[in-house]
């Protein structure tokens, strides 16, 4: 069920002297050994990268979305596959695995079709002269995909560089590798030329440093967390790389008077959950209304502390583990540091069992601003509900931190809503549903949530570059 994991570089999978453990969350076993690359892998790398360029950038648009189109097919065809070995590597229940394969999937078609749609412009000009805009792609791309999703993070990084005719080399996460090697595997199915799709695994940091100060790459995209990104970005700046950054969130929900509480809460605390709060766009900061406070935490809370939790791969099971052991002790240290300033823990707030790297649901109450989770992100399966008095103060409170991700609310009055678009500061505002992104809608932070979009029809524009060409008839 879980595939062998190699490195795929200048079209061929190797292995390496050096490697390491893939470990499942839920039960600690191993998984697998996964190679590690080496200095001379990673410059093997951008030697097939830099050929890979040179073909893929000559290749029409339209073969380029055939071939994403083909590899997109099989990901569809291998679904269950697929599925198994997220649900092993990352411990979120199979059923979400296997939608997580097939919006893999529909990132990858969006961006194939949008291959074909990376029009430039003419600008009006005198007789004899021609002014145009031309998008070319800019060059080899350095990318690093983080573990929540092993199929859909790596693919929003290799759809978008090879939509655009870049070659990319992409470092996916040491605790989730699979993933990234099931979509490598699709691709060279789908006859992919060799170099364009380059797939390296190990030290992140050894990796991080050696790749980006390169001159050949021109682009990092990176998602992960805020302190990883300005490190990324500082590396960048020694040659003015560009950079995509799609970086932590601490999603804010304004919850007013006038919305169906039980609607609200229920769904609050479903979406809480899901994959165990290890999204970007998971909503944490709930600013509940004066008048419907009691009832909107007495639903959330009963709702929240009922999660099914266990190993992904049983039946019924609602949350699975955290992705590593490391977040175990980082989620408990944010939950004593609240109750010890004073909130109350409503539910939760401990390991759950012990075995595996599971966490309980959990929800705080009441929390003061001075507790380390009003402005960390906690990146698990924490909820903080919170009483406000009036829509100024709800405001004030969802912008209070240093992210700007995904913003959501719950209500239906129109004023509210259009005080919101104007003043919630989010990349991704979202009104009675908590869902913040498809393939076809831009997705991106503001302040230091990131920088840079990925889908939509912006999807493309970090991963290319702008030439204005000017043509005159004549000598002048
Ligand atoms: P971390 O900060 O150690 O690592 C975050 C990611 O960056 C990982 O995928 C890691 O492999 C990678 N990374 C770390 N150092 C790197 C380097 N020098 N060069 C290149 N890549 C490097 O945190 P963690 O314990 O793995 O995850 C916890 C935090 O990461 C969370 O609090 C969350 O903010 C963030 N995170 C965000 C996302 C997201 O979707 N935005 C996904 C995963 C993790």
């Amino acid at each position: 069920m879980y595939p062998e994991l190699k490195l795929f570089i200048a079209g061929e999978w190797r292995t390496t002297r050096r490697d390491m453990a893939v470990i499942n969350p839920a039960t600690e076993q191993e998984l697998g050994r996964l190679p590690c690359a080496d200095i001379s892998d990673l410059d093997d790398a951008l030697a097939a990268a830099e050929q890979g360029l040179r073909v893929w950038s000559a290749t029409s648009p339209r073969e380029r979305c055939d071939t994403i189109l083909r590899a997109a097919a099989l990901l569809r065809e291998r679904q269950e596959e697929i599925a198994q070995s997220i649900t092993l590597e990352h411990g979120k229940p199979l059923e979400q695995a296997r939608l997580e394969v097939i919006r893999g999937a529909e990132f990858f078609e969006w961006d194939a079709g949008e291959a074909m749609r990376t029009y430039g412009r003419v600008i009006p000009a005198a007789r004899g002269q021609k002014f145009s805009v031309h998008h070319l792609p800019i060059g080899v791309v350095a990318a690093f995909s983080p573990w929540n999703f092993p199929v859909s993070q790596p693919a929003r990084k290799i759809g978008g560089a090879l939509a655009s005719g870049c070659s990319i080399i992409l470092k996916a996460a040491e605790e989730t590798p699979a993933g990234a090697v099931h979509i490598a595997r699709a691709f060279v199915d789908a006859g992919l030329p060799a170099g364009v799709l380059n797939l390296v695994f190990g030290n992140p940091a050894e990796i991080s440093s050696h790749l980006i100060p390169h001159p050949a790459v021109r682009l990092v995209a990176f998602t992960g967390s805020t302190p990883v990104g300005r490190h990324l970005t500082t590396l960048a700046s020694e040659n003015m790389t560009s950079v995509l950054m799609e970086l932590g969130g601490h999603a804010p929900v304004i919850v007013c008077e006038d919305t169906d509480v039980q609607a609200a809460a229920t769904s609050g605390a479903i979406r809480k959950m899901r994959n165990a709060g290890q999204v970007c766009t998971s909503p944490t900061r709930f600013f509940v209304h004066d008048a419907i406070f009691d009832e909107f935490t007495e639903t959330f809370v009963a709702k929240a502390a009922k999660t099914v939790v266990g190993n992904g791969m049983d039946a019924g099971v609602e949350m699975g583990p955290l992705a590593n052991d490391r977040r175990v002790p980082a989620l408990t240290a944010l939950v004593e540091d609240a109750v010890a300033k004073g909130a109350t823990l409503a539910t939760g707030g401990a390991r759950h069992g012990n075995k595996g790297y599971f966490f309980q649901p959990t929800v705080l109450v009441n929390v003061p601003d001075d507790a380390r989770i009003m402005q960390e992100e906690p990146f698990g399966p924490i909820a903080v509900i919170n009483r406000v008095a009036t829509l100024d103060d709800a405001i004030a409170a969802a912008n209070s931190v240093p992210y700007g991700l995904a913003g959501y609310a719950f209500t239906n009055r129109a004023d509210y809503i259009d005080r919101m678009i104007d003043e919630v500061e989010v990349g991704n505002l979202s009104i009675n549903t908590l869902e913040a992104s498809m393939p076809e809608t831009p997705f991106g932070g503001v302040k230091s949530s990131g920088y840079g979009r990925e889908g939509g029809s912006e999807g493309l524009d970090n991963y290319m570059t702008i030439k204005h060409v000017w043509h005159s008839a004549k000598i002048v």
